[in-house]
Protein backbone atom coordinates (compact mmCIF):
# COMPACT_ATOMS: atom_id res chain seq x y z
CA UNK A 1 0.00 0.00 0.00
CA UNK A 2 1.34 3.73 -0.72
CA UNK A 3 2.45 5.44 2.50
CA UNK A 4 0.88 8.73 2.13
CA UNK A 5 -2.98 9.93 0.90
CA UNK A 6 -3.50 10.47 -2.61
CA UNK A 7 -5.94 13.12 -2.74
CA UNK A 8 -8.71 12.84 -5.49
CA UNK A 9 -8.24 16.04 -6.82
CA UNK A 10 -4.98 18.55 -6.99
CA UNK A 11 -4.27 21.63 -8.74
CA UNK A 12 -0.84 21.44 -10.92
CA UNK A 13 0.82 24.94 -9.95
CA UNK A 14 4.36 25.50 -10.34
CA UNK A 15 7.39 27.95 -10.07
CA UNK A 16 5.80 29.63 -13.09
CA UNK A 17 2.07 30.44 -11.54
CA UNK A 18 4.05 31.94 -8.05
CA UNK A 19 6.13 34.32 -10.66
CA UNK A 20 3.08 35.39 -12.48
CA UNK A 21 0.87 36.15 -8.94
CA UNK A 22 4.08 37.58 -7.51
CA UNK A 23 4.52 40.11 -10.57
CA UNK A 24 0.97 40.52 -10.45
CA UNK A 25 1.31 41.80 -6.85
CA UNK A 26 4.04 43.69 -7.38
CA UNK A 27 2.39 45.98 -9.84
CA UNK A 28 -0.01 47.34 -7.38
CA UNK A 29 -2.74 46.16 -9.48
CA UNK A 30 -4.01 43.69 -7.87
CA UNK A 31 -8.28 43.30 -8.09
CA UNK A 32 -9.29 43.78 -12.31
CA UNK A 33 -6.89 45.65 -14.09
CA UNK A 34 -4.45 45.05 -16.91
CA UNK A 35 -4.12 41.36 -16.11
CA UNK A 36 -7.31 40.89 -16.71
CA UNK A 37 -7.65 42.41 -20.18
CA UNK A 38 -4.89 40.27 -20.90
CA UNK A 39 -6.15 36.91 -19.57
CA UNK A 40 -10.05 37.86 -21.72
CA UNK A 41 -7.54 38.03 -24.67
CA UNK A 42 -5.55 34.89 -24.20
CA UNK A 43 -9.23 33.40 -23.23
CA UNK A 44 -10.68 34.77 -26.48
CA UNK A 45 -7.70 33.31 -28.96
CA UNK A 46 -8.19 29.91 -27.23
CA UNK A 47 -11.39 30.23 -28.24
CA UNK A 48 -11.58 31.21 -32.09
CA UNK A 49 -12.04 34.94 -31.23
CA UNK A 50 -14.95 34.06 -28.75
CA UNK A 51 -15.72 37.03 -26.95
CA UNK A 52 -15.23 36.00 -23.17
CA UNK A 53 -15.78 38.32 -19.79
CA UNK A 54 -13.34 37.02 -17.12
CA UNK A 55 -15.39 37.08 -13.50
CA UNK A 56 -15.20 35.41 -10.12
CA UNK A 57 -16.88 32.38 -11.01
CA UNK A 58 -18.58 30.00 -13.14
CA UNK A 59 -21.83 30.65 -10.86
CA UNK A 60 -21.61 34.67 -11.39
CA UNK A 61 -21.24 33.82 -15.27
CA UNK A 62 -24.25 32.08 -15.03
CA UNK A 63 -26.25 33.99 -13.20
CA UNK A 64 -25.59 37.30 -15.17
CA UNK A 65 -26.04 35.63 -18.27
CA UNK A 66 -29.29 34.68 -16.65
CA UNK A 67 -30.49 38.07 -15.76
CA UNK A 68 -29.13 40.03 -19.06
CA UNK A 69 -31.70 37.79 -21.00
CA UNK A 70 -34.53 39.46 -19.54
CA UNK A 71 -35.23 35.75 -17.39
CA UNK A 72 -36.91 35.99 -14.56
CA UNK A 73 -40.42 35.37 -12.81
CA UNK A 74 -42.83 33.34 -14.48
CA UNK A 75 -40.48 31.87 -16.95
CA UNK A 76 -38.86 28.12 -17.23
CA UNK A 77 -35.44 27.24 -17.08
CA UNK A 78 -35.00 23.29 -18.21
CA UNK A 79 -31.44 22.08 -16.71
CA UNK A 80 -30.65 18.69 -15.22
CA UNK A 81 -30.95 16.91 -12.14
CA UNK A 82 -27.24 15.63 -12.07
CA UNK A 83 -25.41 18.69 -11.65
CA UNK A 84 -23.60 20.82 -9.25
CA UNK A 85 -26.07 23.16 -7.05
CA UNK A 86 -25.15 26.20 -8.72
CA UNK A 87 -26.48 25.14 -11.86
CA UNK A 88 -30.09 25.50 -10.29
CA UNK A 89 -29.28 27.96 -7.90
CA UNK A 90 -28.68 30.81 -10.43
CA UNK A 91 -31.93 30.16 -12.30
CA UNK A 92 -33.36 30.60 -8.54
CA UNK A 93 -31.64 33.92 -8.30
CA UNK A 94 -33.09 35.05 -11.58
CA UNK A 95 -36.39 34.23 -9.96
CA UNK A 96 -37.47 32.09 -12.88
CA UNK A 97 -38.22 28.12 -12.34
CA UNK A 98 -36.06 25.09 -12.90
CA UNK A 99 -37.23 22.24 -14.39
CA UNK A 100 -35.12 18.98 -14.49
CA UNK A 101 -35.47 17.01 -17.21
CA UNK A 102 -33.38 13.05 -16.66
CA UNK A 103 -30.32 12.53 -17.91
CA UNK A 104 -28.78 9.88 -20.79
CA UNK A 105 -27.34 6.47 -19.32
CA UNK A 106 -24.38 6.88 -21.10
CA UNK A 107 -22.62 10.56 -20.85
CA UNK A 108 -24.98 11.57 -17.53
CA UNK A 109 -25.23 14.60 -19.96
CA UNK A 110 -29.38 15.88 -20.41
CA UNK A 111 -31.61 14.05 -22.87
CA UNK A 112 -32.34 16.47 -25.32
CA UNK A 113 -34.87 13.88 -26.80
CA UNK A 114 -36.75 14.52 -22.83
CA UNK A 115 -36.11 18.10 -23.23
CA UNK A 116 -38.34 19.04 -25.89
CA UNK A 117 -41.02 17.17 -23.93
CA UNK A 118 -40.73 19.20 -20.91
CA UNK A 119 -41.28 22.77 -23.17
CA UNK A 120 -43.82 24.95 -22.28
CA UNK A 121 -45.26 28.31 -23.25
CA UNK A 122 -43.06 29.63 -20.41
CA UNK A 123 -39.61 28.18 -21.37
CA UNK A 124 -37.25 30.54 -21.89
CA UNK A 125 -33.69 29.09 -21.66
CA UNK A 126 -32.39 25.79 -21.77
CA UNK A 127 -29.24 25.14 -19.08
CA UNK A 128 -26.91 22.02 -20.19
CA UNK A 129 -24.24 20.98 -17.95
CA UNK A 130 -21.46 19.18 -19.61
CA UNK A 131 -20.93 16.81 -17.04
CA UNK A 132 -17.29 15.18 -16.68
CA UNK A 133 -15.92 17.14 -19.28
CA UNK A 134 -18.44 15.18 -21.86
CA UNK A 135 -20.24 17.85 -23.93
CA UNK A 136 -23.97 17.61 -24.36
CA UNK A 137 -25.60 17.00 -27.42
CA UNK A 138 -24.89 20.19 -28.26
CA UNK A 139 -26.42 19.83 -32.27
CA UNK A 140 -29.91 18.67 -30.94
CA UNK A 141 -29.80 21.75 -28.27
CA UNK A 142 -29.23 23.85 -31.33
CA UNK A 143 -31.77 22.51 -32.77
CA UNK A 144 -34.44 22.56 -29.96
CA UNK A 145 -32.98 26.29 -29.59
CA UNK A 146 -33.71 27.49 -33.44
CA UNK A 147 -37.08 25.56 -33.21
CA UNK A 148 -38.88 26.43 -29.81
CA UNK A 149 -37.08 30.12 -29.73
CA UNK A 150 -34.84 29.21 -27.20
CA UNK A 151 -31.90 30.90 -25.10
CA UNK A 152 -28.75 28.59 -24.32
CA UNK A 153 -26.89 29.28 -20.83
CA UNK A 154 -24.16 26.18 -20.95
CA UNK A 155 -22.61 25.29 -17.82
CA UNK A 156 -19.23 24.51 -18.95
CA UNK A 157 -17.68 24.23 -15.57
CA UNK A 158 -15.80 20.86 -16.55
CA UNK A 159 -15.55 21.47 -20.14
CA UNK A 160 -12.19 23.65 -20.70
CA UNK A 161 -11.37 22.05 -23.62
CA UNK A 162 -14.03 19.57 -23.91
CA UNK A 163 -14.45 19.51 -28.39
CA UNK A 164 -17.76 18.57 -29.73
CA UNK A 165 -17.22 17.44 -33.64
CA UNK A 166 -14.23 19.45 -33.63
CA UNK A 167 -14.78 22.70 -32.44
CA UNK A 168 -14.41 23.38 -28.78
CA UNK A 169 -16.82 23.43 -26.02
CA UNK A 170 -17.57 27.40 -25.84
CA UNK A 171 -17.97 28.26 -29.99
CA UNK A 172 -21.35 27.02 -30.24
CA UNK A 173 -22.60 30.27 -30.54
CA UNK A 174 -24.28 30.03 -27.44
CA UNK A 175 -23.92 31.84 -24.07
CA UNK A 176 -21.16 29.22 -21.82
CA UNK A 177 -19.70 29.79 -18.65
CA UNK A 178 -16.55 28.33 -17.53
CA UNK A 179 -14.96 27.57 -13.83
CA UNK A 180 -11.69 28.00 -12.74
CA UNK A 181 -12.68 27.16 -9.02
CA UNK A 182 -9.45 25.13 -7.56
CA UNK A 183 -10.73 21.53 -8.47
CA UNK A 184 -11.07 22.56 -12.36
CA UNK A 185 -9.12 21.57 -15.13
CA UNK A 186 -8.03 25.43 -15.41
CA UNK A 187 -7.80 27.09 -11.70
CA UNK A 188 -7.82 30.50 -10.97
CA UNK A 189 -8.45 29.58 -6.87
CA UNK A 190 -11.39 31.08 -7.62
CA UNK A 191 -12.73 32.33 -10.94
CA UNK A 192 -14.58 31.83 -13.76
CA UNK A 193 -15.31 33.20 -18.06
CA UNK A 194 -18.21 33.67 -19.72
CA UNK A 195 -18.27 33.26 -23.19
CA UNK A 196 -21.25 36.25 -24.97
CA UNK A 197 -21.58 35.79 -27.84
CA UNK A 198 -23.61 39.05 -28.31
CA UNK A 199 -21.83 42.13 -28.09
CA UNK A 200 -24.66 44.45 -26.93
CA UNK A 201 -25.51 41.74 -23.93
CA UNK A 202 -21.90 41.53 -23.59
CA UNK A 203 -21.77 44.89 -22.23
CA UNK A 204 -24.53 44.69 -19.92
CA UNK A 205 -23.02 41.82 -18.14
CA UNK A 206 -19.73 43.77 -18.03
CA UNK A 207 -21.75 46.60 -16.60
CA UNK A 208 -23.77 44.22 -14.34
CA UNK A 209 -20.30 42.37 -12.81
CA UNK A 210 -19.11 45.57 -11.75
CA UNK A 211 -21.92 47.29 -9.63
CA UNK A 212 -23.57 48.80 -12.84
CA UNK A 213 -21.28 50.93 -12.76
CA UNK A 214 -20.41 52.14 -16.70
CA UNK A 215 -18.07 50.07 -17.84
CA UNK A 216 -14.63 51.91 -17.90
CA UNK A 217 -14.94 52.16 -14.02
CA UNK A 218 -12.82 49.48 -12.73
CA UNK A 219 -10.14 52.21 -14.40
CA UNK A 220 -11.15 55.02 -12.99
CA UNK A 221 -8.02 55.08 -10.21
CA UNK A 222 -5.21 54.91 -13.32
CA UNK A 223 -3.70 57.61 -15.50
CA UNK A 224 -5.97 57.85 -17.80
CA UNK A 225 -9.16 57.12 -15.31
CA UNK A 226 -11.30 59.97 -14.33
CA UNK A 227 -13.22 59.93 -10.57
CA UNK A 228 -16.31 60.12 -12.29
CA UNK A 229 -18.57 56.90 -12.80
CA UNK A 230 -22.49 56.51 -13.64
CA UNK A 231 -24.28 53.57 -11.95
CA UNK A 232 -26.89 52.38 -14.96
CA UNK A 233 -27.94 48.93 -12.48
CA UNK A 234 -28.03 48.07 -9.32
CA UNK A 235 -25.38 45.16 -10.20
CA UNK A 236 -22.96 42.86 -8.49
CA UNK A 237 -19.35 42.43 -7.38
CA UNK A 238 -18.37 39.48 -9.92
CA UNK A 239 -15.22 40.71 -11.51
CA UNK A 240 -11.84 38.58 -11.54
CA UNK A 241 -8.69 40.24 -10.06
CA UNK A 242 -5.31 40.48 -11.57
CA UNK A 243 -3.85 38.42 -9.18
CA UNK A 244 -6.40 35.45 -10.12
CA UNK A 245 -6.14 36.28 -13.71
CA UNK A 246 -1.61 36.29 -14.03
CA UNK A 247 -2.53 32.94 -12.77
CA UNK A 248 -4.99 31.60 -15.09
CA UNK A 249 -2.88 33.15 -17.97
CA UNK A 250 0.16 30.70 -17.01
CA UNK A 251 -2.69 27.76 -16.63
CA UNK A 252 -3.92 28.32 -20.39
CA UNK A 253 -0.58 28.19 -21.42
CA UNK A 254 0.05 25.22 -20.31
CA UNK A 255 -3.76 23.70 -20.67
CA UNK A 256 -3.07 21.55 -23.61
CA UNK A 257 0.16 19.68 -21.77
CA UNK A 258 -2.53 19.05 -18.76
CA UNK A 259 -4.93 18.14 -21.16
CA UNK A 260 -2.26 15.42 -22.54
CA UNK A 261 -1.91 14.04 -19.14
CA UNK A 262 -5.17 14.17 -18.35
CA UNK A 263 -6.16 11.93 -21.26
CA UNK A 264 -3.29 9.42 -21.12
CA UNK A 265 -4.50 8.70 -17.37
CA UNK A 266 -8.06 8.23 -18.69
CA UNK A 267 -6.52 5.72 -21.28
CA UNK A 268 -4.57 3.65 -18.45
CA UNK A 269 -7.87 3.25 -16.61
CA UNK A 270 -9.56 2.58 -19.29
CA UNK A 271 -7.64 -0.11 -19.93
CA UNK A 272 -6.68 -1.53 -16.76
CA UNK A 273 -10.55 -1.55 -15.43
CA UNK A 274 -12.05 -3.53 -18.89
CA UNK A 275 -12.45 -6.17 -17.34
CA UNK A 276 -13.68 -5.43 -13.97
CA UNK A 277 -17.45 -5.25 -13.37
CA UNK A 278 -17.39 -1.93 -13.66
CA UNK A 279 -18.73 0.54 -16.57
CA UNK A 280 -15.93 2.44 -18.03
CA UNK A 281 -16.72 6.38 -18.96
CA UNK A 282 -18.43 7.10 -22.37
CA UNK A 283 -16.55 9.14 -25.31
CA UNK A 284 -19.35 9.61 -28.05
CA UNK A 285 -17.19 9.57 -31.30
CA UNK A 286 -18.32 13.28 -32.01
CA UNK A 287 -16.59 14.52 -28.93
CA UNK A 288 -13.38 15.17 -27.19
CA UNK A 289 -13.70 14.24 -23.78
CA UNK A 290 -11.92 17.01 -21.58
CA UNK A 291 -11.50 14.27 -18.55
CA UNK A 292 -12.11 16.23 -15.55
CA UNK A 293 -13.79 13.79 -13.93
CA UNK A 294 -13.24 9.66 -14.78
CA UNK A 295 -16.87 8.52 -13.55
CA UNK A 296 -16.26 4.69 -12.77
CA UNK A 297 -19.53 3.40 -12.54
CA UNK A 298 -20.02 -0.25 -10.30
CA UNK A 299 -21.97 -2.83 -11.67
CA UNK A 300 -23.26 -3.26 -8.23
CA UNK A 301 -25.60 -6.31 -8.93
CA UNK A 302 -22.47 -8.10 -9.62
CA UNK A 303 -20.49 -7.21 -6.67
CA UNK A 304 -20.95 -7.15 -2.95
CA UNK A 305 -19.73 -4.13 -1.79
CA UNK A 306 -21.40 -0.63 -1.93
CA UNK A 307 -20.45 2.47 -3.55
CA UNK A 308 -19.70 3.99 -0.46
CA UNK A 309 -18.28 0.82 0.99
CA UNK A 310 -16.03 1.09 -2.25
CA UNK A 311 -14.90 4.68 -1.31
CA UNK A 312 -14.11 3.92 2.20
CA UNK A 313 -12.06 0.63 1.06
CA UNK A 314 -9.83 2.83 -1.48
CA UNK A 315 -9.71 5.32 1.63
CA UNK A 316 -8.22 2.58 3.57
CA UNK A 317 -5.40 2.15 1.11
CA UNK A 318 -4.62 5.76 0.68
CA UNK A 319 -6.74 6.26 -2.40
CA UNK A 320 -9.14 9.34 -2.15
CA UNK A 321 -12.04 9.45 -4.15
CA UNK A 322 -15.41 11.89 -4.45
CA UNK A 323 -18.87 10.76 -6.38
CA UNK A 324 -20.45 13.44 -8.54
CA UNK A 325 -23.23 14.25 -8.17
CA UNK A 326 -25.50 13.55 -5.47
CA UNK A 327 -28.80 14.53 -7.86
CA UNK A 328 -30.67 18.27 -7.30
CA UNK A 329 -34.07 16.28 -6.52
CA UNK A 330 -32.53 14.57 -3.69
CA UNK A 331 -31.51 17.76 -1.59
CA UNK A 332 -34.35 18.34 1.06
CA UNK A 333 -34.29 22.03 0.11
CA UNK A 334 -35.32 21.73 -3.55
CA UNK A 335 -37.64 19.27 -2.43
CA UNK A 336 -39.72 21.17 -0.38
CA UNK A 337 -39.71 23.95 -2.79
CA UNK A 338 -40.80 22.22 -5.84
CA UNK A 339 -42.28 18.65 -4.66
CA UNK A 340 -39.35 17.08 -6.68
CA UNK A 341 -39.07 13.41 -5.41
CA UNK A 342 -36.98 10.34 -5.35
CA UNK A 343 -37.96 8.23 -8.16
CA UNK A 344 -38.48 11.05 -10.39
CA UNK A 345 -35.43 11.04 -12.41
CA UNK A 346 -34.70 7.39 -12.51
CA UNK A 347 -31.40 7.85 -14.86
CA UNK A 348 -29.81 10.35 -12.60
CA UNK A 349 -30.21 8.50 -9.78
CA UNK A 350 -29.09 5.27 -11.06
CA UNK A 351 -25.66 7.02 -12.21
CA UNK A 352 -25.20 8.24 -8.84
CA UNK A 353 -25.60 5.23 -7.26
CA UNK A 354 -23.47 3.37 -8.97
CA UNK A 355 -20.89 6.51 -9.37
CA UNK A 356 -17.15 7.03 -8.02
CA UNK A 357 -15.08 9.84 -8.95
CA UNK A 358 -11.16 8.67 -9.53
CA UNK A 359 -8.75 10.29 -8.93
CA UNK A 360 -7.50 11.87 -12.29
CA UNK A 361 -5.22 15.22 -12.91
CA UNK A 362 -1.73 16.29 -14.52
CA UNK A 363 0.30 16.24 -11.09
CA UNK A 364 -0.43 12.80 -10.86
CA UNK A 365 2.77 10.69 -11.00
CA UNK A 366 2.71 7.54 -12.67
CA UNK A 367 3.33 5.64 -9.55
CA UNK A 368 0.02 7.54 -8.57
CA UNK A 369 -1.60 6.30 -11.51
CA UNK A 370 -0.54 2.35 -10.96
CA UNK A 371 -1.75 2.91 -7.66
CA UNK A 372 -4.92 3.75 -8.07
CA UNK A 373 -5.15 1.25 -10.23
CA UNK A 374 -3.77 -1.45 -7.90
CA UNK A 375 -6.39 0.34 -4.83
CA UNK A 376 -9.26 -0.43 -7.37
CA UNK A 377 -8.63 -3.49 -8.72
CA UNK A 378 -7.77 -5.34 -5.60
CA UNK A 379 -11.22 -3.81 -3.98
CA UNK A 380 -13.73 -4.82 -6.41
CA UNK A 381 -11.84 -8.24 -7.33
CA UNK A 382 -12.11 -9.32 -3.54
CA UNK A 383 -16.30 -8.63 -3.55
CA UNK A 384 -17.01 -9.88 -7.29
CA UNK A 385 -20.18 -12.46 -6.68
C1 LIG B 1 -17.77 23.74 -10.16
C2 LIG B 1 -19.10 23.77 -10.81
C3 LIG B 1 -19.85 24.96 -10.89
C4 LIG B 1 -19.49 26.19 -10.13
O1 LIG B 1 -18.31 26.77 -10.53
P1 LIG B 1 -17.81 28.06 -9.70
O2 LIG B 1 -16.71 28.61 -10.55
O3 LIG B 1 -17.31 27.52 -8.38
O4 LIG B 1 -18.94 28.96 -9.56
C5 LIG B 1 -21.02 24.97 -11.63
N1 LIG B 1 -21.45 23.87 -12.24
C6 LIG B 1 -20.79 22.70 -12.18
C7 LIG B 1 -21.32 21.52 -12.91
C8 LIG B 1 -19.61 22.61 -11.43
O5 LIG B 1 -18.98 21.44 -11.31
Amino acid sequence: MRPDFLPYNLPDLGIEEEDAVIRALRSHWISRGPETALFEQDLSSYLGGARVLALSSCTAGMHLALLALGIGPGDEVITTPYTFAASVNVIIHAGATPVLVDVEEDTGNIDMARVEQAVTGRTRAVLPVHYAGHPADIAALNRLRDRYHLQVVEDAAHAMASTYQGQKVGTSGNIASFSFYATKNLTTGEGGALVVPDAELAEKIRVLSLHGMSHNAWNRYGEHGSWAYTVEAAGFKYNMTDLQAALGRVQLAKLSRMQARRRAIAERFHEAFRDLPVTLPAERKEVGHAWHLYPLRLSLPSLTITRDDFIEALKARNIGASVHFIPIHLHPYYQERYHWQRGQFPRAEQYFEQEVSLPLYPSMSEQDVEDVITAVRQVLLAHVK
